[in-house]
C-alpha cells in the first residue's frame, strides 16, 4: 500500500455528479457502497495514505430510514471530522427516546442525563450525502456504479461493476449495507436471526402548528412494536414492525389498516394527532438481525450492517457502521503493515460483538411479557 498520497486523480469535493476514477483503475482499496460504514473505512484508509475508490449508485432513494442518530455518535463523527458539519446541517435534536414496553406506562430515556448529551433526527439523505463529501475531499475517488462480481488473482482483486466497470484493488470493503453484496460474492454466508419488517410512511407536517417533539416513541402491540419521530422538516416518520410471515394475518399493507392500527395504540395516536390522512403510500424495509460469517478474510472486510444488522429496536445501527468503519480501515492498515492475524482478528471480533447484540436484543424482548402471540412467543 503506498503511504505517501494517493497516486490517483482525486474527486473535487463540490463538484457533483460522479467523479470517474480518472485514467487509473487500480487502487489500494475498494469500498462498495458510500453509507456511514464505507465513509467510515474510507477516511482513515486515504488519510493513511492509500488511494481509495468508494463504488456506489449514482441516485439515492428519496428516502432513506435511520434518521435517529445516537449521542455515541459525537466521538466517532469526531474522528472523522464531520461532527461540526453536522452542527451546521439542519438536523434536529434528539433529547431522548420513549416507550411503552412492557407497560401502557412510557419510560424516559433522557440524552441529556448521558455523558455524550442530546442525539440527532437527521436528515438522513443530507447526512449520507454530507459523509460522502466528506471523504470526496479528504481524498477518496467516487465512482458511480454499483459492484456487482469480485474475483482475486494473485493478490489483487478484480471487480466488476453492473454499469461494465472493471476496477482493480489490494483490499474490499463490504460496505453495502445489508445486502452484503460482496460478502457474499466472496464465500461468506449470512445468519440470519429473524424477519423483521418495517412498514413505514412519512407523514407530513401538522395541520396547525405544534410544539416541537424532540424525542422518538416506541410502543409495543400484539403484533409487534410501532416507533415514531421527528424529522427536521416538520414531517415524522411512522413505523409499524412485525414478522415478514405475519403481515397478511394483520393486513398492515393496507394503509387505512396501518393507519386504523396507529389510532390504536394510544401514546402513537397522540404523536400523531393533527395529521389525520393516511397515507397514500406505505414502505417496507428489512429490519431483521443478521450477520456474515465471516466478516472478513484474506484481502477483504464487511463493516456497516453488512458485518452486523441490527434490529431498530436497539437504535444503533449507524453508530454501529462508523464504528465498525474505523475498526474495518485499522484491521487493513494492520495486515498491510504485516500482521497476518489482523484480518481473522476483525472476524472474530464482528462475531463477538454480534452475539453480545443479540443476547441484549433477547433481553428487551423478554421485558414485553403482556401477550402470548407468535410475534412475541418467538422472541421469548
Ligand atoms: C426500518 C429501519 C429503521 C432504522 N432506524 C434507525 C435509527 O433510527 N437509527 C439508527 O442508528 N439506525 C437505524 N437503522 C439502521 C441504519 O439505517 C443502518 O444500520 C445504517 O444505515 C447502516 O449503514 P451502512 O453504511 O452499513 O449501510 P447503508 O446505510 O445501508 O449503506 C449502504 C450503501 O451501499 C450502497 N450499495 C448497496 N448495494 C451496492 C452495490 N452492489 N454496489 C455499490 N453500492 C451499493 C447503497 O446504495 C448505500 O449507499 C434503521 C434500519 C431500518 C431497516
Amino acid at each position: 500500500m503506498r503511504r505517501n498520497g494517493p497516486t490517483t486523480r482525486p474527486g473535487r469535493p463540490g463538484s457533483g455528479g460522479s467523479s470517474g476514477c480518472g485514467r487509473s483503475r487500480r487502487f489500494d482499496v475498494l469500498v462498495a457502497g458510500a453509507g456511514p460504514a464505507g465513509c467510515a473505512a474510507a477516511l482513515p484508509l486515504v488519510r493513511a495514505g492509500a488511494s481509495v475508490v468508494l463504488v456506489s449508485p449514482r441516485t439515492s432513494p428519496d428516502w432513506r430510514v435511520g434518521e435517529s442518530l445516537a449521542p455515541t455518535a459525537r466521538p466517532l463523527l469526531e474522528r472523522l471530522g464531520a461532527l461540526d458539519g453536522l452542527a451546521d446541517d439542519g438536523h434536529a435534536p434528539c433529547y431522548g427516546n420513549q416507550a411503552a414496553w412492557g407497560q401502557d406506562a412510557l419510560t424516559a430515556v433522557d440524552h441529556g442525563l448521558g455523558p455524550y448529551g442530546e442525539g440527532w433526527h437527521l436528515d438522513r439523505t443530507r447526512f449520507d450525502a454530507a459523509l460522502l463529501e466528506a471523504t470526496r475531499a479528504g481524498g477518496a475517488l467516487w465512482h458511480a456504479g454499483h459492484v456487482r462480481d469480485a474475483r482475486r488473482h494473485r493478490s489483487r482483486w478484480q471487480i466488476t461493476t453492473g454499469e461494465g466497470d472493471v476496477l482493480e484493488a489490494s483490499h474490499l470493503v463490504d460496505a453495502t449495507g445489508r445486502a452484503a453484496r460482496l460478502a457474499r460474492r466472496v464465500g461468506a454466508g449470512r445468519t440470519r436471526s429473524d424477519r423483521l419488517i418495517a412498514v413505514a410512511a412519512l407523514l407530513g407536517p401538522p395541520k396547525q402548528a405544534a410544539r416541537p417533539d424532540r424525542t422518538s416513541l416506541v410502543q409495543a402491540t400484539r403484533w409487534g412494536w410501532w416507533y415514531t419521530a421527528p424529522l427536521p422538516g416538520g414531517e415524522r416518520v411512522l413505523m409499524a414492525m412485525t414478522d415478514a410471515d405475519l403481515l397478511p394475518g394483520v393486513r398492515l399493507l393496507d394503509p387505512d389498516v396501518w393507519w386504523a392500527q396507529a389510532q390504536c395504540a394510544g401514546h402513537i395516536r397522540e404523536r400523531i394527532a393533527g395529521r389525520e390522512q393516511p397515507p397514500r403510500r406505505l414502505r417496507v424495509f428489512a429490519a431483521g438481525s443478521a450477520c456474515a460469517t465471516p466478516a472478513a478474510g484474506p484481502g477483504w472486510v464487511a463493516v456497516g450492517d453488512a458485518a452486523t444488522a441490527t434490529d431498530p429496536l436497539a437504535a444503533r445501527g449507524i453508530v454501529t457502521a462508523l464504528a465498525t468503519g474505523l475498526v474495518g480501515a485499522r484491521a487493513i492498515l494492520a495486515a498491510e503493515g504485516g500482521d497476518t492475524d489482523a484480518m481473522a482478528a476483525y472476524a472474530r471480533r464482528m462475531t463477538a460483538v454480534h452475539a453480545e447484540y443479540l443476547e441484549a436484543r433477547a433481553a428487551q424482548y423478554r421485558r414485553e411479557q403482556r401477550w402470548d402471540t407468535p410475534f412475541w412467543d418467538r422472541r421469548h
